[in-house]
């Protein structure tokens, strides 16, 4: 199985909820690495551009507002299947949909609120990771 990259963010509800640790221990409990990570409070400018392939639905002023409205804690994951087995332990987008036992089950308040975000194939993380990371800043086992 290929390692993978991808790009994982506790969002606003997230840290509000004092949720970073729980969220960061299912990763590395589920077998991907942390290979960097930083708490920030996007920009308006940070958060258009990063969803901007959403630019033309009619919830983007929503998500980009909500996504400005507090820090967020943006890392980068790094192991076997990396994508999808982030994907799988966030959950579907709406949390009333999502699996029992699934983050944005456990934490998500509604589709707009879902306390995470990951990368949905390798070339969107690689953009996403680059948005966010320079190369020196991701810190891969040797
Ligand atoms: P994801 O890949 O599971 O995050 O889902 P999408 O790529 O479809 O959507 C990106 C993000 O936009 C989601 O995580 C939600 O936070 C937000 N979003 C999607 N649909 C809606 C919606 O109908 N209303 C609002 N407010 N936000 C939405």
């Amino acid at each position: 199985m290929a390692i993978e990259r991808t790009l994982s963010i506790v969002k606003p509800d997230g840290v509000a909820g004092k949720h970073i640790g729980e969220i960061l221990r299912r990763f590395e409990a589920a077998g991907l690495r942390i290979i960097a990570t930083k708490m920030t409070h996007l920009s308006r400018r940070e958060a258009e551009e990063f969803y901007y392939v959403h630019k033309e639905r009619g919830f983007f002023g929503e998500l980009v507002n909500y996504m400005i409205s507090g820090p967020v804690v943006i890392s980068v994951l790094e192991g076997e299947n990396a994508v999808l087995k982030h994907r799988d332990l966030l959950g579907a987008t709406d949390p009333k949909k999502a699996d029992k036992g699934t983050i944005r089950a456990d934490f998500g308040k509604d589709i707009g609120t879902n306390t995470v975000h990951g990368s949905d194939a390798v070339d969107t993380a690689k953009f996403e990771i680059g948005h966010f990371f320079s190369g020196c800043e991701l810190h891969p086992l040797k």
